[in-house]
Formats: structure tokens, sequence, C-alpha cells
């Protein structure tokens, strides 16, 4: 079967490679109908050092069943299935508080970029896809569900760390796939104003037709100005941050009103960050947010995908085979691409 594999930055390759197979009971084989690659794909591409032995890729996935283990009891051969970007018992202490990216029985998958894949501890993990065949289904919908494995779902759980109430001003930072799901998320939350923070305009028009009422293109000192202004000088009550590096954390905190909630889901690329008088603490502000726990959220956002109230797999501009998989994270990396589908029958 065709995998992908990094070898280091700016080296990704897609290698035959032998099919998985089951290795614990609770485990799970599927074949893979999309994935995709993801704008955290793009932190090894640029950071990864050479390796002689390539790191397997990818973490986003609707698939159909293959093959179960002899303890799982949720799916069955044939059932299609998205897979969150995380594992988890969904059982444990740490599951039920929602938090199962943190299960101590869960860990992050790392080889779905391929056209098979072992899922470990699929009773908590896997969700069925009520009602749809992949072999029929739009492109539209595939693309709408594929997006409940990751990008949209950490939107949303931006926007649900840092509880988004009805007639509330939020400012999304970044206009990538997950900046653009958090447009959507906080809309569907009742946000009454949302400042989309990005600079790329066929970016920031799909993130219009999300619900974004103002886009601020600026950045730095201008950005800050320019979100002031729009908010009656007081900053907004909610920063949704998905971008990750140290600019985009300070112009957040520049930005949140006093008493607000300032929510990362941008992979953060530092360790230390201000949070003293002059950034936090000053304007009693709180910093929320990390992994999505995608699999707490799954069933709802299935439902409103099958039922047309949201559709966010428009954030998908290009569909490639396996074969164009390098390309597709070089497109992603110079933003020809705002984020790349895989389709193995290609
Ligand atoms: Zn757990």
């Amino acid at each position: 079967m065709k995998a992908t594999f990094m070898y280091g930055a700016g080296d990704v390759r897609v290698e035959d490679v032998d099919k998985p197979a089951l290795v614990e009971p609770t485990d799970a084989i599927v074949r893979t109908v999309r994935t995709c690659i993801c704008g955290s794909d793009l932190h090894p591409y640029h950071q990864m050092p050479a390796s002689e032995q390539g790191a397997p890729m990818g973490h986003e996935s609707i698939a159909v069943v293959e093959e179960v283990g002899s303890e799982v009891t949720e799916v069955k051969p044939g059932d299609f299935v998205i897979a969150p970007f995380a594992y988890a018992d969904n059982t444990c202490e740490i599951c039920r508080d929602g938090f199962q990216t943190a299960c101590p029985h869960g860990g992050f998958h790392s080889t779905l970029q391929a056209e098979f894949a072992r899922v470990p501890q699929v009773n908590g993990s896997l969700v069925v896809v009520p009602g749809v065949d992949p072999e029929t289904a739009s492109e539209e919908l595939l693309a709408s569900l594929l997006t409940l494995s990751d990008v949209y779902l950490t939107g949303h759980h931006a926007a649900h760390m840092a509880d988004v109430k009805p007639g509330q001003s939020v400012a999304v930072v970044g206009d990538g796939a997950v900046g653009l799901s958090a447009v959507l998320a906080a809309k569907q939350l009742g946000a009454e104003q949302i400042i989309l923070m990005g600079r790329h305009t066929d970016r920031t028009d799909l993130g219009r037709e999300f619900g974004a009422t103002d886009v601020v293109a600026e950045r730095g000192d201008e950005g800050v100005a320019k979100v002031l202004e729009l908010t009656g000088g007081h900053g907004v009550h909610v920063v949704l941050e998905a971008v990750g590096h140290m600019p985009a954390y300070v112009q957040s905190y520049e930005i949140i009103r006093p008493g607000g909630v300032i929510s990362r889901v941008g992979v953060p690329q530092y360790e230390d960050a201000p949070v003293g008088f002059g950034s936090l603490f000053g304007k009693n502000a709180r910093l929320a947010g990390g992994p999505a726990p995608v699999r707490a959220y799954l069933e709802d956002a299935i439902q409103q995908v099958l039922d047309g109230t949201i559709n966010p797999g428009k954030v998908f501009d290009r569909t490639i085979g396996f074969d164009e998989v390098p390309a597709g994270y070089a497109a992603m990396d110079g933003r020809e691409a705002l984020k790349v589908m895989v389709d193995p029958a290609r």
C-alpha cells in the first residue's frame, strides 16, 4: 500500500509498504476514503532534522472498517467511520471530563496519510457516520465529514474553551483552515462580532462566508489598533488563536478586553510567554485551549453536517492522489493551497 513518510524538512515521500495488521484486540484496520494534510504537518516540514528512517505522517481520516480485533464492539467491518486525530478509551475519568486528547490509554495518530491504517482503542475512538455510503456520497459531504477528524472541531474547541456566548465580540487570529473553522464555530455559538485577522483575500472571503463580520489584514501594532477601533477601544471578549507563533500570542493579549479569554489551538512553537501585568494579569485575562478532544464533540458535529447546518468542508481547495502528496505539502507550505485532501482512488 502507499503511505506517506517525512525524512526531514521539505522531504516528503510516498512509499510502498506492507499493509498494517491487527496488534491489540482493541485495534481495527481501516481503508482510507479520504485523508488530508494538516497545517500542523508544516511544523516538521520546516524543522525536522534529516533522518535515514522516515517518520510516518497523517492524523486525519475518514475510512471504512476492514477488520476488527476480538474486543472491538462499537464498529464492524464495512462501517464508514471518522477517526479523531487522537485515539482514547473514552471511558476513563479524563475522557469523561471531555479531554480525550489527554487519555492515559490514548495517543495521537501519525500513520493516517496511507491507503490503510491501524487504529488503536477503537471502541473509544472511531465513530460511525450513520446512513452514509462513502461510495455514493457527494464530495462536499465527504469533505465536511473529513474536517471533523481535526480541523473544524479544533476550531470549535477553541470557541468552546473560551465559552463564546451570544452577543460577544470574538477575534480570530490566523486565516488558515483552523482559523476559518474557528470563525464558523464562533458563529454557531452566537458571537455577534467576529473579527478575522488574516491577509489572504481568498481565505478571508471564505471567512466572511463562514460568519466573519470584519476582516483585519494589518498585523502588529496596526492590526491591534484596528481591532481596538472596531470594538469601541475596549478589545474583544474572546480571542481564538489559530497560529501558534509568538507574534500571534502577543497580538492576542493586546486585543483582549479586560476579563476576556484567549483560547489557543495553534500548536505553540514556544514554551515561555508573557503572563505578567502588561499581558494577562493587568487585564484579568484568562488563557485557555490545547489539543482538541475531537471525540467529545463528534456525534453532535456529524449531525450538524448531515442536516446541513454547517459546511466546514469548504476549507478544502485541492484534491490529489497519493503520488502527488509531496507536491501537496509544498502547495500548502507555499500558500498556494489552503487545505489539501487526498483521495486514494486518484
Ligand atoms: Zn480515557
